[in-house]
């Protein structure tokens, strides 16, 4: 076909992805800036649940905080200013984003240099709405309002090589502004529909699910409301076939009406979209009834329909990394390969894992639980060579952190963030747990781990 296809990632070069792949022109790093060259950075800002306050009036006042602030900006967390009442009464946290499209080996932007995209959210506490199929066993899809609270933190909790979330988060909003600015779809084409692919366990439907959230987040200004909805192809092909037509209408009747509000921006999510290849296939060969054939038709028709509208952006994930036989796949913009954890992110992911039982003080720390902190990957090498002092304790539980990485090859991301619970029921003593010993046993959990795979 002749529609375009951008690859974020092969599985060919995912290893080849510097972190300095994605770095803005040249120009903007090396050349010296001009004072009124400015560098978008965003401020995301959430409100307190019960808070009433306007998100118009809360955008002002962090605005004119920001104003003031003469602070350098580096992603993380910075406080409410506690001398501003309004802030305080409704601002939870404020979060500082995407410093590191600008600066790189851990740079600070200077005040000056920055201008502030502040993005001012609520997370919604309803839950998932959920709907039942045919006997009420199996549902067949979630609805959640974004963001949710379900999903706070799974952006940041996710970790891949340098630049993955970034191009994925940058193609998308890309999608978002062409349709907004009304770019003509014949002369310029593009489409929204996302499909993540690669082994199980890796993180794909999470990521998914991180990114609509980060992206109903980035674009509340001009979508006042959002949605997910969770549709599970899987259970689409249950032993209610009959069922299965009248539920992918029912379903699509009313991501439809969603749509229809031009103020609604609806991602889609269609996991395992591999298993309606697969009951195609059983259908032609005879050995599935042909209702199946039947599903799989309507529910490729209807998101054919549902491409058009500027509003919907599809995320699909399949488990098959090979080519999946489905048309609407084949047109996918963003495809994205998404493989088990490599070193340094197996590092990082069991390093915030080790952090969050220093902070629940499931682990002993031999300093103060609240100011403990492991140094990242990247600051791991010169440290480790750096003459034994104060920090020698933090280095010994690096080496061992990091021998556990190692330790850890292959296994998936979903087996790494449960590799510290497995170790943790395995100690002879849980009760006083020492950050040493407990590392010790989780290379050897690990290692069983390996072998079972
Ligand atoms: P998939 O859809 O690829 O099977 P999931 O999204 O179900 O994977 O992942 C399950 C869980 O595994 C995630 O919620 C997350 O806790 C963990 N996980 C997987 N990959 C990663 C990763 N790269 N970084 C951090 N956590 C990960």
């Amino acid at each position: 076909s002749a529609s375009m296809e951008i690859s974020l990632q092969n599985p060919q070069d995912a290893q080849m992805s510097e972190p300095n792949d994605v770095v803005p022109e040249e120009s903007a790093l090396s050349a010296p800036t001009l004072p009124e060259e400015k560098f978008v950075v965003s401020v995301e800002v959430c409100l307190k649940p019960l808070s009433t306050a306007r998100i118009q009036d809360v955008r002002l006042a962090m605005e004119k905080m920001l104003e003031k602030r003469s602070l350098s900006y580096i992603d993380g967390p910075i406080p409410v200013p506690l001398e501003d009442s309004f802030l305080t009464e409704n601002v939870e946290r404020i979060h500082i984003c995407d410093t590191d499209e600008w600066v790189q080996n851990n740079d600070i932007l200077l005040f000056w240099q920055v201008k502030p995209d502040v993005h001012v959210f609520q997370l919604s506490e309803e839950g998932p709405c959920e709907e039942l199929s045919g006997d009420g066993q199996l549902s067949t899809f979630n609805e959640w309002i974004l963001p949710a609270k379900e999903f706070d933190g799974m952006w940041e909790s996710l970790i891949y090589e340098p630049g993955l979330k970034k191009r994925l988060l940058r193609y998308a909003a890309s999608a978002l502004l062409f349709t907004e600015k009304g770019v003509n779809p014949f002369l310029v084409s593009w489409n929204r529909i996302v499909l993540l692919h690669g082994p199980p366990g890796t993180g794909k439907t999470s990521l998914c699910k991180a990114l609509a959230q980060k992206l109903s987040i980035r674009f509340n200004s001009r979508y006042l409301h959002c949605q997910l909805v969770e549709v599970n192809a899987h259970s689409l092909f249950s032993k209610w076939f009959s069922e299965s037509g009248k539920l992918v209408a029912k379903l699509f009747q009313k991501i439809q009406e969603m749509v229809e509000e031009e103020n609604n921006l609806v991602f889609v999510l269609i996991d395992e979209v591999e298993s309606l290849a697969a009951a195609r296939k059983a259908a032609l060969s005879g050995s599935e009834p042909s209702d199946s054939m039947r599903v799989v038709n309507a529910l490729l028709t209807q998101i054919d329909k549902l491409k058009s509208s500027p509003n919907v952006i599809i995320l699909t994930t399949s488990n098959i990394t090979a080519a999946i036989d489905i048309a609407f796949i084949d047109r996918a913009d963003i495809k994205a390969y998404v493989g088990p954890p490599t070193l340094q992110a197996r590092y990082e992911i069991l390093r915030s894992c080790l952090q969050e039982l220093v902070r629940t003080r499931i682990l002993a720390s031999f300093q103060d639980s609240d100011q403990f902190m492991l140094p990242s990957y990247t600051s791991l090498k010169e440290k480790i060579n750096m003459p034994e002092g104060q920090e020698a304790q933090t280095l010994q539980l690096c080496r061992q952190l990091l021998e556990t990485a190692e330790a850890c090859e292959g296994l998936s991301g979903r087996s790494l963030r449960k590799l510290p619970f497995l170790a943790h029921a395995a100690l002879s003593n849980p009760y006083s747990c020492d950050p040493n010993k407990f590392l010790c046993t989780m290379i050897e959990t690990a290692k069983r781990e390996r072998s079972e795979i």
